[in-house]
């Protein structure tokens, strides 16, 4: 395990307590300010590290990559170095940011140039996203939609338990954290109508989901192990794949979903790297039957990540609707992607792979309006005594979430986006 995960190591900049950002996370993302253009950053405390003034101080030289990579308004070619590089930066941060170091922590001018208030900072999405595949890897959430809408006994169809169904989505529509989204407009046909109707959805929801970013590609014709997919995967965001349940319901047969969720899907803004994350994996739950050898794999793959949605409504007053973990799934990323590639089909740098919605056991953990509401049947009742079946106009959804061991919480920050009305 890498030595910037080390519990111990502490930070010459304040952490509050609660921070999502203590000296071990070192999440990388790209801001830019009113006087610094898009740029790469590690975010450390309420700090941004301007990882660009960084190597113009001179401070990244003792690792050999070009810096140019980290003045550019993506990740795409920082990430594409590769590992070794990327963990060298990390490892070199950590080292830069401890309290025993004192290359910054005496040098008050060289602070000024590196450090940026976050609330100073707009922060950008981090990669350009090349391909986007939304996968559906939640056995609670697959059973809970097979019992709405088609047999609770036969919740899960056939293939389910033998490989990781998924769908090609659309990475135009990806943006980050904060950025407002319209209500979609589509056509619906309610149950007892004779045709369609054409107009804004009234049942558009959240979907909780982790998204994994791809830092190394593969050509077209090859294909990714279980065993090699982890070097293939720089970090985590938290996402939402925005949906309009009643534009889906009508134009999802017989090839999936398609305007009820391409209109927008957000991002959290820092990546936390695989490598930040290592110190809580855990087991994944048990596959029954056993999957076939492409799809095995050995040691821990699941990650013991809590997450939480809040809904805040227009005039401020926020209900924390779900408390789920990333624990639950039951395809891990790695399955995800050897089956993704088992066919040569090939990767991007950018890459973004969502976990599909993750639902836990019982209804406080469900991952969606749909569930938690189970169709609309059970409003969620809001502090300011409207109700919920689905998200309403001028309504934000807040994703959080985070890993906690040993006195270190891992934090991925905030996915949050609002829902404006339909132009
Ligand atoms: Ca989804």
């Amino acid at each position: 395990m890498s030595r910037a995960n080390n519990p111990k190591l502490k930070s010459w900049i304040e952490v509050k307590t609660g921070s999502d950002f203590p000296i071990q996370n070192l999440p990388f993302g790209v801001f830019k300010t009113d006087d610094r253009s898009a740029r790469a950053g590690v975010a450390i405390g309420d700090y941004i590290l301007d990882l660009s003034a960084l190597a113009k101080a001179g401070l990244l030289d003792s690792i050999n990559f070009d810096k140019k990579v980290l003045w550019q308004k993506t990740l795409n070619d920082f990430i594409a170095l590769g590992k070794p590089i990327t963990n060298a930066v990390r490892e070199r941060l950590s080292d830069l940011l401890n309290i025993d170091n004192a290359e910054m922590k005496n040098n008050t001018e060289l602070q000024k140039t590196v450090l940026v208030k976050q609330s100073d900072a707009q922060m950008l999405l981090p990669v350009h996203v090349p391909n986007y595949t939304d996968f559906y890897s939640s056995r609670e959430h697959a059973t809970n939609v097979g019992t709405m809408f088609r047999d609770p006994k036969n919740a899960l169809l056939p293939n389910w338990l033998h490989l990781p169904v998924g769908y090609h989505g659309r990475a135009s529509s990806i943006v980050v954290s904060g950025t407002p989204i319209h209500r979609p407009k589509g056509q619906t046909k309610a149950d007892d109508a004779e045709n369609p109707s054409f107009g804004p959805s009234k049942l558009l929801d959240f979907e909780l989901e982790v998204a994994f970013i791809v830092s190394k590609e593969t050509e077209l014709g090859s294909s990714v192990s279980t065993q090699q997919a982890e070097d293939h995967i720089f970090g985590l965001v938290l996402f939402n794949d925005w949906s309009a349940r009643d534009l889906q319901k009508w134009e999802y047969v017989p090839l999936g979903p398609f305007l009820a969720k391409n209109f927008g899907s957000i991002a959290s803004p820092w990546i936390v790297t695989l490598e930040a994350l290592e110190p809580f994996k855990i087991e994944s739950p048990e596959q029954e039957p056993a999957v076939l050898p492409y799809l095995q794999f050995d040691g821990q793959k699941n990650y013991d990540l809590h997450l939480q949605v809040d809904i805040v409504t227009g005039n401020g007053v926020s209900k924390t609707v779900s408390n789920s973990n990333f624990k639950y799934m039951y395809w891990n990323m790695c399955q995800q992607l050897a089956h993704h590639t088992v066919n040569g089909c090939n990767i991007q740098v950018g890459d973004l792979y969502a976990s599909g919605t993750i639902s836990g056991p019982t209804p406080d953990s469900y991952g969606s309006m749909l569930e938690i509401s189970w169709q609309g049947k059970n409003p969620v009742a809001m502090p300011d005594g409207t109700e919920r079946r689905f998200i309403l106009d001028n309504d934000t959804v807040v994703i959080k979430g985070y890993c906690e061991k040993d006195g270190v919480r891992i934090g991925f920050g905030e996915c949050s986006g609002k829902i404006l009305p339909a132009k």
